[in-house]
């Protein structure tokens, strides 16, 4: 039986950078169990109105970066490198991960290896593994938690991985304020797995690996990734994503896509973009959490999923009308509890 604490001692210890406890409250947030629920919601509310009195809200000066692409692109090889880049220039970073693959087969695509080790010993870097839930948005939802909890314990970077499988680029793109998009030269877009819509959502190319024989390759692929993303249309946000090249075995190019970020950061801040994105993302995660809500509160109503059943076997038959089963499925009478 785990033991749980008060909130104030979690809401303290988080907003004094306390790791461990950052640790058992991101715990409680990937908790299923209502108890613990109760608790990380506590403690999410305490640290959010807590976390400005010493000076501006952490979370409005962090730096939230979304890192995809496919299996063995190089990801966690580049936030090793980059990563640790990072902390030599005085920031804090938190590596979190959304896999959808962590809780469908229990062969997770981001951790089941031995991952990022020169990272996780690093003093000023914090690496939390993908949490397991029960859908995409379950996960993405607890991350998204998970990112405010960090920034509360003055993480200021914020790297959110995810593979380039099933929706969670959507999910990651929408949590980050700058997407980069990790891509492989000589290798095709199908064998990259990349549909043109991943592409549109980055804020930058980085094709990895540009290093020894490889690095011809490598520009002759940044070339023409540029010119296709010529193609797309203006994002309207006067940003245009460049396409770069680097190496996390060399470190080539590693400082030019933080500068990159960092350039993407100053116009976007000075021209509202920024602050426009993420409320939108707000709102967005708002209405996802409000919809999930609403579904599992009809969903699983007791007997539901047998009276469902029953009605959707009569809709096929044509013995009865979608619209009058789902008039009958609002009538208070048919929930059956009440
Ligand atoms: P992930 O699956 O996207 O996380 O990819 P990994 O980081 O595990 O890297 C896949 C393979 O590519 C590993 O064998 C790495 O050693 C290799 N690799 C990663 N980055 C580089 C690089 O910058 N240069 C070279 N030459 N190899 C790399």
């Amino acid at each position: 039986m785990r033991h749980r604490l008060p909130p104030d001692h979690y809401i303290n210890g988080i907003l004094a950078g306390d790791r461990l406890l950052l640790s058992r409250a991101i715990t409680l947030v990937e908790s299923r169990r209502p108890d613990d629920q109760a608790l990380a919601q506590l403690v999410m509310e305490g640290v959010l109105s807590r976390s400005g009195e010493a000076g501006p809200r952490p979370a409005a000066s962090s730096v939230r970066i979304g890192i995809t692409g496919v299996p063995g692109v190089g990801k966690s090889t580049f936030i090793e490198a980059f990563g640790t880049y990072l902390t030599q220039l005085g920031h804090h970073l938190a590596v979190l991960a959304v896999d959808p693959t962590s809780q469908r087969s229990g062969g997770s695509l981001l951790g089941d290896k031995t991952r990022m080790e020169t990272l996780s010993m690093n003093p000023n870097a914090y690496i939390r593994p993908s949490p397991a839930g029960d859908s995409l948005g379950g996960v993405g939802h607890r991350t998204r938690e998970t990112m405010l909890l960090c920034e509360a314990a003055s993480f200021d970077v914020i790297l959110v991985e995810t593979v380039g499988v099933g929706q969670s680029e959507t999910v990651v793109h929408g949590m980050v304020d700058f997407f980069l998009l990790l891509m492989l030269a000589g290798a095709g877009d199908e064998l990259q797995g990349m549909k043109r819509g991943i592409m549109e959502l980055a804020d930058a190319l980085v094709i990895t690996k540009a290093d020894g024989d490889n690095i011809a390759p490598a520009n002759r692929a940044r070339m023409e990734y540029q010119n296709a993303l010529h193609l797309f249309p203006p994002t309207g946000t006067g940003w245009f994503p460049p396409v770069l090249t680097g190496s996390a075995l060399t470190g080539a190019g590693i400082a030019t896509i933080w500068q990159t970020i960092q350039e993407h950061q100053q116009l976007t801040t000075q021209n509202g973009q920024r602050n426009q994105r993420r409320q939108a993302q707000q709102l967005t995660w708002f209405r996802a959490l409000l919809r999930q809500q609403l579904d599992s509160q009809f969903y699983d109503r007791p007997g539901m999923q047998d009276q469902l059943a029953l009605m959707e076997a009569q809709v096929q038959a044509g013995t009865l009308l979608p619209g009058q089963a789902v008039k009958m499925l609002f009538q208070p009478s048919s929930s059956g509890s009440r």
